[in-house]
């Protein structure tokens, strides 16, 4: 018996887990985990919500809640996510959590007192229009590594360069648009330079680390690391536990990678297990599960931290970091809408077979994309018509001719060929999850389906039963060893369904809890058979296109008809105007960033597109009731408004068009500032892009979702820009 304790990565609880993460570090270590349970492992897995850090800050001011109420709201909806999925956790806890504060404060304040943590100035963003400090994510800008516009101020999602505060190219500030200043301020330092040596002999044996988890470590280590800031000026977060600077927070991710070591002593502490028995029995092997924005965090930063807080606590002995997933070629991306939420895709499909698909992409060496006409196909042809084939097939054929599973009588060379085949592939299967190699050992399982498909119509039991019933009885028996094999090998995959094939053949408890062996065992005859139901559904996504978000989307978006009727500059700031619409009924006020772009009689009396739901927002003072649609083109630093010929007040309509329609050649990636607000799924985020379009008259606005958008028009057609542009972004 080994112990195994499995890390896996903290989602933030800032929105719903996508798809791209389940193939990326949620569906991993679960199969990983089952696996070993039914080898007779011990295994303790653990992880939980990241709830502070400015991603939750930046989603609460969206949704109009407290940091607290979005990181509980968010806590909750991945837990029942991750539980309907099928992934279990020892313990799924939170960053909130009191034992998870002590255990942080207490790494920290070692840390700080062994000299690996100390104190330094610090240049960070501050907004004088917001008259706020702006960290990480509070700022948009382009990577100084690889140019990649629209990132967040603290990591690139495409390179994975971690940025200190100003590193970032072009900065502005996310809540207003405008541009930062610099500031010093007094900040708490990781000393990872001291780690250095014996970082370099930790990785010495890791040659069985993947190529990329390990080069990208090498390469960190080989520009010799630097010391890393890990203190915040913001209000939400881990206070630093040093006298006198308790109003700055903990950085979260010094935080989170605690999160493994405190939700363990959580478990112990619930009366669960020994943590101690995890973490300091030198045996013990750990394996860290996520995707490769978080290689650093796991094979340096955290390592380091563990070094320098108890030499006798393990560090990780593998970091199976895995690439990223995307979504029909495009990166996931919870900020910029790109997005297939876990809860939403659950509420539509079975889970195994979501978790049969997303096992078939799992981007282990490179990679990989979503696809929903693949999704259809796969589980259409492999899971329902050769795996769910097969074991209906000997199931129901057994069920109405027996009853029960027959005797095997003599067996024949066919016979004996495909039980030595059992023995390989289930072996195949298991060594395949040892090794991390999940794709590979579900290939392994279906080519055993496979096979017994081809041995079933090889021997055609349903003509044999005619003349020679003992040999069909036998023949079945044998299917029944096959299926029983799937059953077994296939657990940590499909836990759900293959649960259900055991209670069919009439098992006792759950197949998570026999032993992987059995996988090996002949069939017992005798045992009654229960009436079997086709363990899978087939997928039929054309009425799913049909339901798309899109026109949902727009309907929650008001965007109205408006006319200028007064434009005046404000009194606090140099690049906004303080407006007033009419929308018919009312009017409203405006502050909007136009400035720079238009001169106040160019505007007065203009008709544009007023998003009139979003919350109301101060800007410097001023309160702005609403935003104006405009796009940009930032490379020639032009802004156009969106300028309508319909009648004042009057709401827009949408038409929706698919990707055939549309060249889309003509989007391009914008840094688009997101329209959003409570509980609502906006897909206007990256969207809301005016369309060239040769089916369309002039210049269309539409709402892009994968490949379909909405195209707005009003009563008298389509809205136009009142500059010719081509592509956009919304601005307030
Ligand atoms: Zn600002
Ligand atoms: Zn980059």
């Amino acid at each position: 018996m080994k112990r195994i304790m499995i890390g896996v990565a903290w989602p933030y609880a800032n929105g719903p887990i996508h798809i791209g993460q389940v193939g990326g570090c949620y569906l991993p270590p679960d199969i990983f985990r089952r696996y070993h349970k039914m080898i007779g492992n011990d295994v303790l897995m653990v992880s939980g919500s990241d709830q502070y850090g400015t991603p939750i800050t930046v989603t609460a001011e969206k949704e109009g809640l407290t940091p607290k109420e979005t990181a509980e709201k968010y806590h909750k909806i991945n837990s029942k996510a991750l539980i309907d999925l099928g992934v279990e956790f020892s313990l799924f806890t939170y960053t909130m959590n009191e034992t998870h504060k002590r255990v942080t404060q207490d790494i920290f304040k070692t840390l700080y007192e062994k000299d690996h943590i100390y104190t330094d100035t610090m240049e960070t963003f501050f907004c004088p229009d917001c008259e706020r400090f702006l960290p990480d994510r509070y700022v948009i800008g382009n990577c100084p590594e690889c140019g990649q516009k629209g990132i967040d101020g603290d990591q690139c999602d495409e390179c994975g360069v971690l940025l200190d505060p100003t590193d970032i190219l072009n900065p502005r500030c996310k809540l207003c648009s405008g541009t930062p200043k610099v500031k010093e301020s007094e900040h708490f330092f990781l000393k990872l330079s001291g780690f250095q040596e014996r970082l370099e002999e930790y990785i010495e044996d890791k040659d069985y680390w993947k190529n990329h988890v390990l080069n990208f470590t090498k390469s960190w280590l080989k520009k010799g690391l630097e010391d890393r800031p890990i203190s915040r000026d913001m209000e939400w977060g881990i206070s630093v536990p040093i006298e006198g600077y308790e109003n700055k927070k903990i950085y979260v991710w010094f935080d989170a990678v605690i999160g493994y070591l405190s939700t363990s002593i959580k478990w112990s502490e619930e009366g669960r297990g020994d943590w101690s028995k995890f973490w300091k029995d030198p045996d013990a092997e750990h394996y860290y599960f996520l995707a490769k924005d978080n290689i650093p965090f796991h094979t340096i930063i955290w390592p380091a931290m563990l070094m320098g807080y108890d030499e006798e606590l393990n560090l990780p002995y593998d970091v199976p970091g895995n690439q990223y997933m995307c979504l029909e070629g495009e990166q996931f991306s919870t900020s910029r809408g790109i997005i297939v939420s876990l809860p939403d895709i659950l509420e539509d499909f079975d889970s195994d077979s979501i978790r049969y698909y997303v096992t078939t992409i799992m981007p282990e060496v490179k990679d990989t994309n979503f696809r929903w006409d693949e999704f259809e196909e796969k589980i259409n042809t492999e899971l329902v018509g050769n795996l769910g084939n097969f074991v209906h097939r000997v199931l129901s054929f057994t069920y109405s001719n027996y009853g029960k599973i027959p005797d095997a009588g003599e067996l024949d060379e066919r016979d004996k060929s495909i039980l030595n085949e059992i023995d390989e592939k289930v072996d195949a299967v298991g060594k395949n999850i040892q090794s991390r190699k999940f794709k590979k050992g579900l290939e392994k399982l279906l080519q055993l389906s496979r096979a017994g498909n081809k041995y079933l119509n090889d021997k055609a039991p349903w003509d044999m039963i005619k003349k020679d019933k003992k040999a069909a009885a036998t023949t079945l028996n044998i299917s029944l060893r096959i299926v029983k094999a799937i059953c077994v090998a296939g657990a940590p995959y499909l836990p759900h369904s293959m649960n259900r094939l055991w209670t069919y053949l009439n098992y006792e408890g759950s197949v998570h809890e026999s032993s992987w062996d059995e996988a090996f065992e002949p069939i017992e005859p005798g045992l009654k058979l229960k009436k079997p139901k086709p363990l899978y559904e087939k997928i039929d996504l054309s009425n799913m296109r049909a339901k798309t978000q899109l026109m949902d989307s727009l309907d929650k978006l008001d965007l109205r008809v408006g006319e200028i009727t007064k434009v005046e500059e404000h009194p606090n700031a140099d690049k906004l105007y303080v407006i007033r619409v009419g929308l018919g009924d009312e009017e409203r006020t405006l502050v909007a960033g136009l400035k720079p772009y238009y001169d106040k009689n160019e505007m007065y009396g203009k008709k544009v597109v007023v998003l009139a739901n979003l919350e109301p927002a101060t800007l410097r003072g001023i309160r702005s009731e609403g935003m104006l649609l405009a796009a940009e083109d930032e490379e020639q630093n032009i802004v156009s408004l969106l300028e309508s010929s319909g009648y004042i007040g009057e709401n827009l309509k949408g038409t929706e068009a698919s990707a055939e329609n549309i060249p889309f050649d003509h989007f391009k990636k914008y840094d688009l500032k997101t329209i959003e607000w409570r509980d609502e799924k906006i897909w206007a985020d990256r969207t809301l892009e005016p369309v060239e379009s040769d089916r369309f008259e002039g210049v269309g606005v539409g709402i892009l979702k994968e490949n379909k958008c909405v195209i707005l028009e009003d009563s008298e057609g389509v809205i136009r820009l009142d500059k010719d542009l081509g592509v956009g972004r919304p601005i307030r």
